[in-house]
């Protein structure tokens, strides 16, 4: 469902959840409100924390904001915190813990950017309104003052909040121009939060897509992972690829949108591409810590980015996409490394990308065992990815033939198993080597010596692995009463 087709989120409900969320915090935030308005200084909660708490989710760490100077704060909070650390004395945060809280306290700014360069330009500032409205978003630009409670929210915040609607606090140009990053955080957040965003914004963001490159990648990589970590990639997705956004951060994703030939002979691969992660998202479950996993999705995102350029049409009227896969791990590799991914996560779904196709060659189950384990030996330690990925790649309404694959996978599976219970049956060695039972028996090479080799892989079958003293004291037992 789209966001603009959900019902408003109702004022007393919102009302509610911030009360809830508020007691809960209450002793921590309590104190560190009376701290700092008894030496004279405001402080509130700020941003993210505010807005998760109308919506009734709890946000793990939580913003601050005040009036009082880096210094200041970490007097103030020194023998209350468990820890403080400095997070940027130059943009005036102050990082500390407190129990189980991870807490951020930021001096009000009134940040100008200088909108050709990548870094920003800190000020402080003076007021909380003033450091409200150079914040991203009317949800993100909502306090909570401490310890009074009272909610300051000059941009109307909480009506874009029950409307589900991400819009800016000044004009969307104004505020793009001041950090063009922004335009993806809207992306992203429409993704984490199901909110539509502003049509305003989103033509704003159409017209100033090209000011993106004047962000460091490594700025652009971070939200596009929190976007396609979101709950909702395809609605962040999409509105990347609409805006024209993707375009310049990743433009692999709107060259799937390959035009239809005119007998509608292939399926359209963008739509397929967002199908296949949303399949793979519903198997993170099988990953050892559950989702949300970055690779295995982006390696649903990018397995076919290989298509647009292999694809042939054949005199016969048909279309292949030979070595797409390779292609397509070639262009994830380049796009990856280009976004500064770390070789490690390079590696992981490139490797993904480039066996995603492997499994169609196993047709109804005709390979050899050694084939099996060359499958097993190529994916490595994504093994379990690779499982998720190839499930994920069948998009057919067909459910006959949907079902005849997902049996002919779990067969794949059936025997992977097997072959690596074999194989590590195989591998069993006994608790205590040739020399030892020599040494031990008193004996020099010799039949007696296969015989107590033999007792003693039957006791480690038996058994499972002994502690050496275990195995020598069996051994001798065995030994003496031959
Ligand atoms: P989360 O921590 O879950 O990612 P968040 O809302 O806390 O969500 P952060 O990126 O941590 O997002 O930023 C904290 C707050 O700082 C935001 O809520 C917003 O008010 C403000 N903010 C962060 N980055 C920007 C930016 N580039 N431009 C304007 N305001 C920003
Ligand atoms: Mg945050």
């Amino acid at each position: 469902m789209s966001p603009d087709e959900l019902e408003p989120i109702s004022l007393a409900q919102v009302q509610r959840s911030v009360a809830d969320e508020l007691d809960r915090l209450a002793p921590l935030i309590d104190e560190l409100g009376r701290r700092f308005t008894d030496a004279g200084h405001e402080i509130a909660l700020v941003g993210g924390p505010v807005r998760d708490a109308m919506l009734g989710r709890a946000h793990h760490d939580l913003d601050l904001t005040t009036s009082a100077r880096p210094e200041e704060t970490e007097r103030l909070i020194a023998g209350w915190a468990d820890a403080v650390w400095d997070m940027g004395r130059a943009f005036g945060t102050i990082g500390c813990r407190k129990g189980e809280w991870q807490v951020e306290i930021t001096t009000y700014r009134s940040e100008v950017y200088d909108a050709d360069s990548r870094k920003p330009d800190v000020d402080f500032g003076v007021s909380l309104v003033g450091d409200l409205r150079r914040r991203d978003f009317t949800v993100n630009a909502m306090a909570v003052r401490l310890p009074s409670r009272e909610l300051v929210d000059p941009y109307g915040g909480v009506l874009d909040l029950a409307h589900r609607r991400l819009r800016t606090p000044g004009t969307p140009e104004d505020s793009f121009s001041d950090d063009p990053l922004r335009m993806m955080r809207a992306a992203r957040f429409a993704a984490q939060l199901g909110f539509a965003v502003d049509d305003d914004v989103l033509a704003a963001m159409r017209a100033m897509a090209e000011r993106i490159e004047i962000i460091s990648a490594e700025r652009v990589r971070d939200e596009l992972v929190k976007l396609i970590c979101a709950i909702h990639p395809r609605i962040g997705l999409r509105i990347l690829v609409e805006t024209g956004l993707a375009e310049r951060v990743l433009p692999e994703l709107p060259a799937l949108a390959l035009e239809r030939d005119e007998h509608h002979r292939h399926k359209d691969v963008y739509e397929h591409t967002l199908t296949v992660l949303e399949q793979s998202i519903d198997l993170e479950h099988r990953l050892p810590g559950g989702g949300p996993d970055f690779v295995s999705r982006f390696a649903a995102l990018m397995h076919d980015v290989g298509k647009p350029r292999t694809r042939r049409f054949l005199d016969d009227g048909t279309v292949t996409f030979h070595h797409h896969d390779v292609v397509g791990a070639k262009l994830t590799r380049k796009r990856m490394k280009q976004l500064r991914f770390s070789n490690d996560e390079i590696e992981a779904v490139a490797s993904l990308v480039e066996l995603h196709l492997r499994f169609h060659g196993y047709g109804t189950g005709e390979w050899t065992d050694s084939a099996v384990r060359r499958y097993v030996r190529d994916a490595g330690d994504q093994l379990e990815r690779l499982h998720m990925l190839t499930r994920a790649d069948c998009t057919t309404r067909n459910k006959r033939k949907a079902e005849r694959l997902r049996r002919t996978y779990d067969d794949l599976e059936a025997r992977i198993a097997v072959l690596s219970e074999q194989e590590e049956l195989a591998s069993i060695r006994p608790d205590l080597d040739g020399n030892r039972i020599m040494e031990l028996l008193g004996i020099g090479p010799g039949r007696d010596v296969g015989q107590a080799y033999q007792f003693l892989l039957e006791l480690r079958m038996d058994h499972g692995p002994q502690d050496p003293e275990a195995a020598e004291a069996a051994l001798l037992a065995w030994w003496a009463a031959r």
